[in-house]
Order: structure tokens, then C-alpha cells, then sequence
């Protein structure tokens, strides 16, 4: 394979920078305690919660192009894996941490119970900037953490999937390597793989997809009409571009969209199958935006301009923790429905619930992307691929099914759906944890 670098994979957009100091694993614990608070839990299976089972940090040497080397950290956080195999993404980002990866696994927990997929959670990343390697240092880095990990994953024990800054070609290096020093193909140790090689159809758009679907269904509940909703989405990965393309099928007026350098705002709505997502053109957005004048509808705007437009329906879909305690109060949108991991911090959210605002919690709207990778390892197992068509029909009964419990649980218990959505999760965990008892 050449050195030159492929386009970037999906969900690399940075965007506003917060100085809410919250960290995923403070805000997943938050999360914990105030829906541990409510709930008639366990208080054995309540503490095992609180912490993960395990966490692994590798050191993992890559030699560069130039034939320097160059060593970087990697981790592998599992919380939970009372309802099957550890389940979750790897990340590569300059910005990952021990504690980073131990509140995605946590998350990661909550967002398979929500499902009710035989998964617990997990989730691991390299401290590394993809943007500074090329294809082979990307390909031998990831073969070699797949090596310091080949101990600690496994089909039936923990299972990687893309997340920030991988995708489908790093998990086909993983599940190679793993495979080549087990002596036999395993395309079930990772799922999101192309589909040549076991990968499922409709997995790289099934998050964007899941939040179409619980947008579309919350709308419908809160009486929008898609027809007269307005969207704003941030991030142009593959979350909210494919989000934002269905909702635009759908009926919905998408009015901004942006990536890390910034967006564009139409009220009369942008032609977002027109602009290319970040898989198939980096930073596409950026480049429609630049062509733009002051004085031209659609026109530039900030990401944090995008987050405060006064839109029915606002979908984060790029990065965590954009809405904080600094722009709860200002957030215009009736509906926010979280494209990303953890795009809302505790304190906003508190703010946000006060303001009536609807929170469609993560662990829901992105959950798309999980529940196909378990129909992935369905059709690994049975060496058998699903059509497409089926795949989407799957994930569609499943994400209502989902959405409805959540929506019974918002009603009978008058929360709101983020306690809803933990409420579901914890008790199922929680239950199994029980069930299943300590020991030794
Ligand atoms: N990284 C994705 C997430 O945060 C997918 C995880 C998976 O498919 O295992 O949900």
C-alpha cells in the first residue's frame, strides 16, 4: 500500500473548546449517582458500577517513515460484562486519556442494557494525531496495538469497533493481525470491518441513521411535523452527515451544518446531499463555507454560533462536551438530540432540563451504530451476510422499540429522557448483576 494518506476517517472534526472542566468519566458518574439516586438499585451491583473491571494501558512503538520511532500510550477500559462480551470503540486523538476511555466504557454499558444487546461495555484508544500519519505508519501502529491487545480482545470476550479517527480500514488491519497470530480468520474480534471482509452492510451509517430515527420519532411525539422542523447539525462525519441527509429525505428543513473550522446557516435550508461528508472529502463543508460572501444565503457561520440557532431540533454530532455550563443558557433549540458521546456536560444538562428543553440522550440517538455492529457479529458467526435492506429493517424496529420503552419511562415516571434512558439501562444491568451474584 502506498504511503500516501487516505482521507481521514470519520468523526475527526474538533470543534469548541469548553471550560466546563468536565471529563467523560465525571460526567459518566454523575450520570450514575443521580440515576442511582432515584432508583431502587442494588447497592452491591450499584458499587461494582461505579468502577471498570479492568483497564489496560499499552505502550505501543511505531517505527515512522523516516525510520525513527516513536512510542505512544494505548488503552483498553472495560466497565461492565455482566450481559455478554465487553463491547466498544478505539479511538485515535491526541486528547484520549485512561479516564476518557473508563466514562466511554461506562457509557458504552448503559447504550448496550438501552438496546438490550448481549453486550457490556468497553472502550479503548491510542493517544496518538491521525492527521499526523501516513497509511503505513497508521497500519503499523494498529497492527502492532492490535498485538499489545491480542491478550485482552477476543470474539466471545471484548470486541473493538471504529470511533474517532478510525474506521473500517484500521478495523480490517486489527482483525488481519489478530487473526494471522491465531492461525485462523476470526472476523468476529472487531466489528465495522468493510463488508468484504465480514464487515455488515449499513454500519458506517447506521449511528447517523439512529438519530434520524429517534428525531424523527420524538418530533413526531412533541407534535413537529418534520415538514415544518428545523435542523441544525454539528459535525459533518459520518453521524451527522448521514443524519442530516435522512432528515432531509424525511421531509426536515437541515438549516446549518458544520465541521471543525465552522459551518454554513440557510433558513431556507441547505442541500446537504450536495456536500460531501467528512469520509468522502475532508473538511468538505470548510470549502463550501470558503466559496461563500458576506452577503450570501446560505451564509458562514461558528460552531458555537450553530449550537445557540433558534431550530426545533439540534443534533451535536461531532465532539464531547460542546454544550456546557457556559451556553446551556444559551441554547434556542427545543429538542437536542446527542449525535455524539457525551456532547452535553452534567451541569448543562441540568440547565437545559430546567429550560424544558428535551434531551435525547446518546445512549439512544448513536446507539445505531452498536446495534448493527451486534447484527455484524450475527452474521460473522453464522459466516453469513444480511442485504442491506435488512439490516436498515432491523435497526429500525430496534431503535423504536428502544425509543418507546424510553418514551413509557418519561411518561410514567415524569423525567426527563436522559433519566429514562439510564432508568431502562441501570435496572437491566443491575438485574443481571443480581441474577448472576459475586464470585468468588
Ligand atoms: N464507537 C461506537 C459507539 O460509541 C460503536 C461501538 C461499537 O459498535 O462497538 O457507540
Amino acid at each position: 500500500m502506498s504511503s500516501q494518506k487516505r482521507s481521514s476517517p470519520s468523526n475527526r472534526e474538533a470543534t469548541a473548546e469548553s471550560s466546563d472542566p468536565e471529563t467523560a468519566l465525571e460526567t459518566a458518574r454523575r450520570q450514575l449517582d443521580r440515576a442511582a439516586a432515584r432508583l431502587d438499585v442494588d447497592d452491591a451491583a450499584l458499587e461494582r458500577l461505579r468502577h471498570p473491571a479492568s483497564v489496560h494501558e499499552v505502550t505501543v512503538p511505531l517505527e515512522r517513515d523516516d525510520g525513527s520511532v516513536e512510542v505512544f500510550t494505548g488503552y483498553r477500559a472495560k466497565h461492565d460484562s455482566v450481559r455478554g462480551p465487553f463491547k466498544g470503540g478505539l479511538r485515535y486523538h491526541p486528547d484520549v486519556t485512561r479516564d476518557e476511555c473508563v466514562g466511554l466504557s461506562m457509557w458504552m454499558t448503559w447504550k448496550c442494557a438501552v438496546m438490550d444487546l448481549p453486550f457490556g461495555g468497553a472502550k479503548g484508544g491510542i493517544v496518538v494525531d491521525p492527521k499526523r500519519l501516513s497509511d503505513d505508519e497508521t497500519e503499523r501502529l494498529t497492527r502492532r496495538f492490535a498485538q499489545e491487545l491480542r491478550d485482552v480482545i477476543g470474539p466471545k470476550t471484548d470486541i473493538p469497533a471504529p470511533d474517532m479517527g478510525t474506521d473500517p480500514q484500521t478495523m480490517a488491519w486489527l482483525m488481519d493481525a489478530y487473526s494471522m497470530q491465531e492461525g485462523e480468520t476470526i472476523p468476529g474480534v472487531v466489528t465495522g470491518k468493510p463488508p468484504v471482509i465480514g464487515g455488515s452492510y449499513g454500519r458506517e451509517e447506521a449511528p447517523g441513521r439512529s438519530v434520524a430515527i429517534v428525531t424523527r420519532e420524538t418530533c413526531e411525539y412533541y407534535d413537529y411535523p418534520l415538514s415544518e422542523t428545523t435542523v441544525a447539525v454539528q459535525g459533518f462525519g459520518s453521524v451527522g452527515a448521514n443524519a442530516a441527509r435522512l432528515l432531509a429525505d424525511w421531509g426536515a428543513t437541515v438549516v446549518a451544518v458544520s465541521d471543525v473550522n465552522g459551518g454554513v446557516y440557510d433558513p431556507d435550508g441547505i442541500d446537504v446531499a450536495a456536500i460531501p461528508s467528512h469520509d468522502e472529502e475532508p473538511e468538505a463543508v470548510t470549502r463550501f463555507a470558503a466559496g461563500l460572501t458576506e452577503d450570501d444565503s446560505p451564509r458562514r457561520l461558528s460552531n458555537e454560533e450553530l449550537l445557540e440557532l433558534d431550530v426545533d431540533v439540534l443534533v451535536p454530532a461531532a465532539i464531547g462536551n460542546v454544550i456546557t455550563a457556559d451556553n446551556a443558557d444559551a441554547i434556542a433549540a427545543d429538542i437536542v438530540v446527542e449525535g455524539a458521546n457525551g456532547p452535553t456536560t452534567f451541569a448543562a444538562d441540568t440547565i437545559l432540563e430546567e429550560r424544558g428543553i428535551h434531551v435525547i440522550p446518546d445512549i439512544l440517538a448513536n446507539a445505531g451504530g452498536v446495534t448493527v455492529s451486534y447484527f455484524e457479529w450475527l452474521q460473522d458467526i453464522n459466516r453469513r451476510a444480511w442485504a442491506l435492506e435488512r439490516v436498515n429493517e432491523e435497526l429500525e424496529t430496534e431503535m423504536v422499540r428502544a425509543w418507546t420503552a424510553l418514551k413509557d419511562e418519561v411518561e410514567r415516571a415524569d423525567v426527563s429522557w436522559r433519566d429514562a434512558a439510564y432508568a431502562v439501562a441501570l435496572e437491566r444491568v443491575a438485574e443481571a448483576h443480581e441474577a448472576r451474584g459475586l464470585w468468588p
